[in-house]
């Protein structure tokens, strides 16, 4: 284990369970509703998310990201900026958005407002967190793969400062890490 981290919140092994469930259920739900999702990735945070889960999804979809930015250290900056759009047209997708963890849902409510305005077909959401208690908006992710207490989590995508994306687990940092920063 890293020495910054505490507790391990949810293993690497549990993780790609999650991601087996979760490929299967999404691979099932959209054959049903006959349609191709295009998944879109919210960059940096829903890398390692993405690449584990898209190798568990049994059908043909194209894959795109996009950069918004929300937070800087752990404390919400309120609204949020695209930095990079995706690189095809929304208009007329069926989109799975995945992202690492749903917090305010802030992020998602914009990401998801935007795409409708874009002439989006259908706008879903995978998320690999949950953290319900921090939520202010009327959100939900239709996929979720660990619903977590309020605690700032890292690894597995999750940074402090751009830093433990690569953690293949996520955790929680000592409290000294915050302090001496
Ligand atoms: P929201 O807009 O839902 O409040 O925040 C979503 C974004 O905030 C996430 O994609 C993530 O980048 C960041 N975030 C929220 N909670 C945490 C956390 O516990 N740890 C880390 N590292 N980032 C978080
Ligand atoms: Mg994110
Ligand atoms: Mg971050």
């Amino acid at each position: 284990m890293h020495k910054d981290v505490d507790r391990v919140l949810v293993s690497r092994e549990e993780i790609h369970a999650k991601c087996i469930e979760l490929g299967k259920q999404i691979t099932k739900d959209y054959t049903d509703r006959g349609e191709l999702p295009i998944l879109v990735g919210l960059l940096n945070g829903s890398v390692p998310f993405m690449s584990e889960l898209m190798k568990n999804i049994e059908m043909d979809v194209e894959i795109d990201f996009m950069d918004v930015s929300s937070y800087e250290g752990t404390q919400s900056v309120g609204s949020i900026r695209i930095n990079k759009d995706m690189g095809t047209s929304a208009a007329g997708k069926s989109i799975l958005l995945v992202e690492d963890i749903v917090d305010t849902g802030k992020t998602l409510t914009e990401v998801k407002r935007m795409l409708a305005n874009k002439g989006a077909k259908d706008v879903r959401v995978v998320s690999l967190l949950d953290k319900p208690d921090r939520r202010t908006e009327d959100i939900e992710a239709d996929y979720v793969g660990f619903t977590i207490p309020n605690e700032f989590v890292i690894g597995y995508g999750l940074d402090y400062n751009q830093k433990y994306r690569n953690l293949p687990y996520v955790g929680i940092l000592k409290p000294e890490v915050y302090e001496e920063s």
